[in-house]
């Protein structure tokens, strides 16, 4: 089973917080702090999902997005935006660009390993053909 999630986040101690958590619960974890390059590491990696922060040094989260979706592998590819911004037109925008959910900094740690198996599970069915 696929257990690799990329999390592009440039604030080190944000991703070593995702990822320790992450990890504790069997999951393994990438991390990107910038935006440009990210298709092509998921080609490398093969993330089954990706964290994805909204607000990165080079592009925006949104633009990331863009990027994921004209790739027909990454298209494929859920993504969950993490994002300082409550605003709710921001959530709408996540949801029309494709986001499959979306979450507001600080990180409620339980809600997001909850997501993060929902989408595991997933995983599962899409390569095996049986729910967990
Ligand atoms: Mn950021």
């Amino acid at each position: 089973m696929n257990k690799m999630i990329l999390i592009v986040e440039d604030n080190r101690l944000n991703y070593k917080l995702l990822a320790d958590f992450l990890t504790v619960h069997g999951y393994t974890t990438k991390n990107l702090h910038r935006g440009l390059n990210v298709v092509s590491c998921v080609h490398e990696w093969r993330p089954f999902l990706i964290l994805l922060d909204i607000q990165l040094p080079d592009i925006s989260g949104f633009d990331v997005m863009e990027l994921l979706k004209q790739d027909p592998f990454s298209a494929t590819i859920p993504v969950i935006a993490v994002t300082a911004c409550v605003h709710a037109e921001e959530q709408h925008l996540a949801q029309s660009k494709g986001f499959h959910g979306y979450m507001t900094k600080p990180v409620d740690m339980n809600a997001m390993l909850s997501i993060v198996n929902s989408f595991a599970g997933e995983d599962i069915f899409n390569h095996h053909g049986i729910k967990p």
